[in-house]
C-alpha cells in the first residue's frame, strides 16, 4: 500500500465517499472506523437526485441502479384504525419526470445500512482499501507541512489495544455528532438549545415483519405527536421482510417502549388498533432526540471536518446523509489538487466559504419541517410536514458567490443575496450553479445513435471539464488558442479535459477532428446548447468551465477568463 496522504476518520457515508473521490484522484488514504462492525439500519435512506448524480460522477450508478428502490407511497391513518380501513394518502416525494437536463429528477430509496456496503465494496474492488475496524483516533498534533495522528488499534480476541502514530498530510474528522475530530479542534458547534426541543423524541429502528401481513409496497403512518405517532416504513432488502419503525408522541413513554420487543410490539398494536400485524425481532432500536447544531467553520490548517461531525438536524426533509455526501466531494477535489502540489493550500479555505451558507440554510429548512412535523398546530399541519419542497432535492444548491468562481457573464450587487438552496435553479446557467447534463452527443467522426455519449458520462471527479461551446467555421482561430492556453498551462493535461462543443448546424465536424481539444462533440439534437442557454450564432466561443464535484467553476469567453479562473484554483 502506498503512504496514505490522508488519514480519514469515520466509515460513514461522508468518510467513505471522501475515500472514493480521494482514490479516484489518485490520492492514497486509510480510513479507520472504531467501531468492531458497521453500523446496521436504515437510517438515511432516502437519497436526493443530486447525491445519485454525484453517485453517476464516480462511477458508482450501476451499482446503485442494481439495489436501489423508487420513493414508496406514503399512506396516513388514524390511531388507532382497524384492519381495512382506507388511509390518507400524503403528498410527500412527488415523482416528477425525467428531463435531459435532470436525468434522475426523483430521489431513490436504500437504507443506508446498504449504501455503504456499496461503497465500501467499491473501495475494495477498485483500489483494494479496506475500512480499518477496531480503530480509533484519540488524538492529534497539526504541524506546517504534515499532521501527527494518534490511533489505538484494538485486537478483538485479545482485547488489546496497539498504539500506532501516523504522520500524513491532512487529516479528514468524518466521524459523526460526537466528533473527536472537532472538539480537538476547538471549532463552536452552536444551536438550539431549547428546553421544549429535549422532550420530543423517537423510538427508532428496524424489525422483522413476519407473514407477510405488511407488504414491501407502502410506507404506513398512524396517529400524530400530540399524542401518538408510528411510522413503519419498509427496508427493502431482497429476501427479507425488515421494516423501519419509528414510535413517539406525547402520550408515548420513550424509555419504556425502548426496553425491550415486547415493548415495542405491544406500542405498534396499540397505535395501529391491529392485532394481525406479526412482527420478529428487532433488528436494531435506539432513542433518537434532535439536535441542530453546526460548526461555523470547517477545518483549520491541515485537519477537517464534514458530515455529521459538522452538522447535524432532525431527519425530517432527509437531507443530513446527502449533505454530507456533498461536502466530501467539494473538500476532496481540492485535497487533491493542493496534495498533488498544484494548487496552494489556500483553496482550501473555499471549503468552509462554500459549505458553510449551504448547510445553514438546510439546516433551517429541516428545523422548519421539524416543527410542523413533531410540534405541529394540528393534525392537519403535520400533514403539512410531511409534503417535501422541490428544493430538497437539491437541484439549486448553488456556490454562485464563492471566491473561486469567475462569471464573466452575471455579476452581483454587493448587496445582493444568493439563496444557497434555490438560486441555483432559477432558470439561468451561472458560475457556482450544478452543471446541466445534456444528451445525444456525437463523438465527432461517429455520428452513429450508438456512439452518442452525454455530459455525465465526459465529466468526472478527477479533472476539470471546459466545455468550449464553438463552431470551427467561425470561430477557428478563437478554439486554437483555447486549447493551446489550456495545454500550454502547467501540469494542466492531467487535471483539465478539454472538450469542443459544436452546434447542431455545424458543418465543421471535419476541421473540428483536427482539433488537438481532448474530444469534440456534436450537439446533435441541440440539448447543450439549450441547457447552458448558448447562442449558437455568438461573436466568440462560450467556455463552461465544469469543476471535479459537477458544480460550474467558470463562464467566460476567451483565453484570459480561462487564465483567470485557474489563477484561482491552480498555482500558475
Ligand atoms: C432515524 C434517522 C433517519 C435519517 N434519515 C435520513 C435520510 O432519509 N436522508 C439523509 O440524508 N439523512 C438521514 N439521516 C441522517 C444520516 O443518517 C446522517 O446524516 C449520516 O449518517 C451522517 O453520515 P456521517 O458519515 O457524516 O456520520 P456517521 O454515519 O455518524 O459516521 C461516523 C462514523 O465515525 C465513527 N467514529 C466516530 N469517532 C471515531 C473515532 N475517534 N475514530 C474512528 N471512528 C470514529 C463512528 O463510529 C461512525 O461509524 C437520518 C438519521 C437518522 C438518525
Amino acid at each position: 500500500m502506498l503512504t496514505p496522504s490522508v488519514l480519514i476518520v469515520g466509515a460513514g457515508p461522508t468518510g467513505l465517499i471522501h475515500a472514493l473521490t480521494l482514490l479516484r484522484n489518485g490520492i492514497p488514504v486509510r480510513i479507520i472506523e472504531k467501531q468492531d462492525a458497521f453500523q446496521l439500519g436504515t437510517r438515511g435512506c432516502g437519497m436526493q437526485p443530486r447525491t445519485i448524480e454525484m453517485y453517476k460522477l464516480l462511477g458508482l450508478l450501476p451499482d446503485l441502479l442494481e439495489v436501489k428502490t423508487d420513493p414508496f407511497p406514503v399512506v396516513k391513518f388514524s390511531s388507532p384504525q382497524g384492519n381495512n380501513e382506507e388511509g390518507q394518502v400524503l403528498p410527500m416525494v412527488e415523482k416528477i419526470a425525467n428531463t435531459p437536463s435532470r436525468p434522475i429528477s426523483t430521489g431513490f430509496m436504500l437504507m443506508q445500512e446498504r449504501q455503504e456496503h456499496l461503497l465500501r465494496t467499491r473501495l475494495e474492488k477498485d483500489y483494494g482499501v479496506t475500512v480499518e475496524l477496531h480503530t480509533e483516533l484519540r488524538s492529534f498534533e497539526e504541524h506546517d507541512d504534515h499532521v501527527v495522528a494518534h490511533i489505538v488499534k484494538r485486537t478483538p480476541d485479545t482485547d488489546k489495544d496497539k498504539e500506532e502514530t501516523l504522520k500524513i498530510d491532512f487529516l479528514v474528522g468524518a466521524d459523526g455528532g460526537r466528533s473527536t475530530v472537532r472538539k480537538q479542534l476547538g471549532l463552536d458547534f452552536l444551536g438550539d438549545d431549547s428546553a421544549d426541543l429535549k422532550e420530543i423524541g423517537m423510538v427508532a429502528g428496524d424489525i422483522e415483519a413476519l407473514e407477510g401481513t405488511l407488504d414491501q409496497k407502502v410506507w404506513r403512518i398512524w396517529g400524530d405527536t400530540t399524542s401518538n405517532m408510528l411510522s413503519l416504513r419498509p427496508c427493502s432488502i431482497p429476501d427479507k421482510t425488515h421494516i423501519n419503525f419509528f414510535i413517539g408522541g406525547v402520550d408515548v413513554d420513550l424509555e419504556k417502549v425502548s426496553s425491550s420487543r415486547e415493548e415495542v410490539v405491544k406500542a405498534i398494536n396499540a397505535i395501529t388498533g391491529r392485532d394481525d400485524i406479526k412482527l420478529g425481532k428487532v433488528i436494531n432500536m435506539g432513542i433518537w432526540r434532535p439536535n441542530i447544531r453546526m460548526v461555523s467553520s470547517l477545518g483549520k490548517g491541515r485537519v477537517f471536518i464534514a458530515g455529521d461531525a459538522a452538522h447535524v438536524h432532525s431527519p425530517t426533509g432527509g437531507q443530513g446523509m446527502n449533505s454530507g455526501a456533498q461536502d466530501a466531494i467539494n473538500l476532496a477535489w481540492k485535497l487533491a489538487l493542493v496534495s498533488k502540489n498544484l494548487s496552494p493550500p489556500s483553496i482550501l479555505t473555499s471549503y468552509t466559504a462554500e459549505r458553510i451558507p449551504v448547510i445553514a440554510t438546510m439546516l433551517s429548512k429541516t428545523t422548519e419541517l421539524f416543527h410542523k412535523t413533531f410540534q405541529p398546530a394540528s393534525p392537519e399541519k403535520m400533514v403539512e410536514g410531511w409534503r417535501r419542497g422541490y428544493e430538497l432535492r437539491m437541484f439549486g444548491v448553488n456556490y454562485r458567490k464563492s471566491g473561486i468562481t469567475l462569471d464573466e457573464k452575471y455579476t452581483y450587487a454587493e448587496d445582493e443575496t444568493v439563496d444557497p438552496y434555490r438560486s441555483g435553479d432559477d432558470g439561468t446557467v451561472r458560475a457556482g450553479d450544478r452543471a446541466p447534463d445534456a444528451p445525444k452527443l456525437a463523438p465527432v467522426g461517429q455520428t452513429n445513435a450508438t456512439s452518442h455519449t452525454t455530459f455525465f458520462d465526459v465529466f468526472s471527479p478527477a479533472y476539470h471539464t471546459l466545455l468550449v461551446f464553438a463552431d470551427p467555421s467561425q470561430h477557428g482561430e478563437a478554439i486554437g488558442g483555447i486549447v493551446e492556453t489550456t495545454l500550454g498551462l502547467p501540469s494542466f493535461k492531467d487535471v483539465v479535459k478539454t472538450v469542443l462543443v459544436l452546434p447542431q448546424t455545424s458543418s465543421s465536424t471535419n476541421d473540428a477532428s483536427t482539433s488537438s481539444a481532448d474530444m469534440v462533440l456534436l450537439d446533435t439534437e441541440g440539448y447543450a446548447y439549450k441547457h447552458y442557454d448558448v447562442v449558437t450564432d455568438s461573436q466568440q466561443p462560450t467556455i463552461f468551465i465544469v469543476r471535479p464535484d459537477g458544480f460550474i467553476g467558470g463562464l467566460v469567453f476567451g483565453v484570459e477568463g480561462i487564465r483567470k479562473y485557474f489563477g484561482l484554483i491552480l498555482k500558475l
